[in-house]
């Protein structure tokens, strides 16, 4: 059993103070959705997870299994088991999904001569084009392309913990449901913990979630099972707002 365990935290962007205060815990196998409106700091709290540069922790702590992930550099998290998907994945030029895995494999101490069937396999899972494997990561692939490359990392890398920042976003209907399959499968069969963070209830209608939490400037407001998201959909996040900035 795995567990992320955030606590007390805040964190600023130069002299803006954007999380302010958040809790949160993901066991293994668990799915949590982090739902808010545009601006609320969803992307700054996975970057701050992932260790992004940029971010200032101006209080609490990040802890995986216990050990603290704010005193690694992001690549030391990745070794710790976290994974990132983030929203807007970048272009690597000149650097292969295969070959951006295997280095990361060798640098796990796993046998990076795994990593071509283990791509194979998972492209062929969430329908990913296998003629894209040969070209650079994320170079002239669509939106919902890059998406599903980030699902066949995850599935290779299987990490003890996933963030996944708006995995659903550009996504048309049958690219949502096929990462959102993956995503759940990976998370009962592999045992991951997910953290998805999203504005749209849209995920959540095809990926079986655990707990919805709300983020509304900077604070977890609201916690609860999946028919939050659905109270959301009527309510929108404005019921919310006013209590966040008090
Ligand atoms: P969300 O992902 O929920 O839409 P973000 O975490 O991207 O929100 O942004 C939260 C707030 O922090 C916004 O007001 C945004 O303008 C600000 N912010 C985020 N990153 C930066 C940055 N690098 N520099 C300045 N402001 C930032
Ligand atoms: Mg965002």
């Amino acid at each position: 059993m795995s567990e992320l365990v955030i606590d007390g935290l805040h964190a600023r962007v130069g002299r803006q103070e954007i999380l302010r205060g958040i809790d949160l815990r993901v066991g293994s196998g668990e799915v949590h959705a982090v739902m808010g409106p545009n601006g609320s700091g969803k992307s700054t709290l996975s970057h701050v997870i992932a260790g992004r540069p940029g971010y200032e922790v101006t209080a609490g702590t990040v802890r995986l299994d216990g050990v603290d992930l704010l005193g690694m550099r992001a690549w030391q998290r990745a070794q710790a088991g976290l994974f990132l998907a983030l929203q807007y994945p970048i272009e690597v030029p000149g650097v292969t999904l295969v070959e951006a895995l295997s280095e990361a494999f060798a640098a796990m101490g796993r046998d990076p001569a795994q990593v071509p069937a283990l791509v194979a396999a998972e492209a062929r899972s969430v329908g990913f084009d296998e003629s894209f494997l040969a070209r650079a990561l994320n170079v002239d692939l669509s939106g919902g392309e890059r998406k599903r490359c980030e699902i066949v990392q995850m599935g290779a890398i299987r990490p003890r913990i996933a963030v996944l920042d708006e995995i659903d976003s550009g996504l048309d209907v049958d690219a949502l449901r096929a990462v959102a399959r993956r995503v759940g499968e990976l998370a009962t069969q592999a045992g991951i913990g997910v953290l998805a963070i999203t504005h749209y209830n849209r995920l959540l209608s095809e990926l079986p979630v655990s707990t919805v939490h709300v983020l509304s400037a900077g604070r977890i407001v609201a916690s609860g099972g999946p028919q939050l998201a659905l109270e959301l959909e009527g309510t929108g996040y404005v019921a919310y707002e006013e209590e966040a900035r008090a």
